[in-house]
């Protein structure tokens, strides 16, 4: 599986933290499909490209993990 490092501020909104999860492959990020594990030592976040078939999984550091746990709950 692939595997990337996310680029976002804890201060960045929204939209570019979802961006930060982009496909690898057609570098979108709009119809992404992702599944956090922000517990644990190494949280990250899985995710996968419907349109390119695509799979891979991006690692956040602590401060990102906590921000990415805000949009958790509005994703479900
Ligand atoms: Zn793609």
């Amino acid at each position: 599986m692939l595997a990337d490092t996310a680029r976002f501020r804890a201060d960045d909104p929204d939209p570019l933290v979802i961006a930060s999860l982009a496909c690898p492959i057609c570098l979108r990020s709009d119809d992404i499909e992702w599944t956090a594990a922000l517990d644990g030592y190494d949280p990250s976040v899985a995710c996968r490209c419907p349109r390119c078939q695509e799979r891979w999984r991006v690692y956040l550091a602590p401060h990102q993990a906590l921000r990415f746990g805000l949009i958790d709950v509005l994703a479900d």
